[in-house]
């Protein structure tokens, strides 16, 4: 389950990573939870529309948006219940989700709600209606704030997959709109931060483009020579 704030976000920070999966048969479902309302451009069907485009290049099985208030993603029950909900259904065994720290709240607070969720989805006696499901892993994808990352998934081979799922996002993205934005215009513009960020970690690891990740947990390694590429 890769979860984002906004309909941009999981391809923004982990677009690779999920068409990756796709490729080896792993089921990947997508969860925008605001349906970016506040943005500059594009109306909020225009987005919801952008938004399937894009889960189709990616190859998601379904994408759903919870329609929590953009920028005011709240830590309150009503929200983080909503998600629970959402993980019992679908019963991921990982979660993806936007890194902690970031210049915007709502990513940070999806990191939180996130949390909250996968934790209470697993409690039994939280909406017994339910069986309880808690997804073992979860991992932390960059937005606006990239740090070091504690693993990097060499994501080359999709890369074109990433950038076209990005572009699918044309109201935010897109050059000719009718507001100019750091998401579409200029040197800095996000869509050259993504792709140098991407490029850097590839870079690091040996590999053209890799998106970088942090967990909570360590990861469990059971063959180390797999780390030496071996
Ligand atoms: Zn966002």
């Amino acid at each position: 389950m890769a979860i984002g704030a906004h309909p941009d976000d999981v391809e923004v920070g982990a677009g690779g990573l999920v068409a990756r999966f796709v490729h080896q048969g792993i089921r990947v479902g997508i969860v925008d939870l605001a349906a970016g309302e506040m943005s500059t451009n594009g109306t909020v069907e225009e987005r919801r529309q952008e938004a399937q485009r894009a889960a189709l290049m990616l190859g998601a099985v379904w994408r759903k948006c919870l329609g929590l208030p953009d920028r005011d993603i709240a830590l309150i029950k009503e929200n983080v219940q909503a998600l629970v909900t959402l993980i019992r259904e679908s019963k991921p065994q990982l979660i993806i989700c936007p890194y902690w720290e970031d210049r915007h709240p709502d990513h940070v607070n999806a990191a939180k709600l996130t949390a909250e969720a996968n934790f209470d989805a697993g409690l039994k006696r939280i909406a017994p209606h339910l069986p309880p499901h808690r997804a073992k892993y979860i991992w932390h994808y960059f937005l606006s704030t990239a740090v070091e990352p504690q693993f990097v998934v060499d994501v080359s081979p999709f890369y074109e997959i990433k950038r076209a799922a990005i572009k699918a996002h044309q109201t935010q993205f897109g050059k000719d709109r009718e507001q100019q934005t750091f998401l579409n215009t200029g040197p800095g513009s996000m869509l050259s931060i993504i792709e140098s960020r991407d490029r850097f970690y590839g870079a690091r690891t040996g590999c053209m483009y890799g998106e970088g990740f942090i967990t909570t947990a360590p990861l469990a390694v059971k063959d180390p020579s797999l780390l030496m590429g071996v």
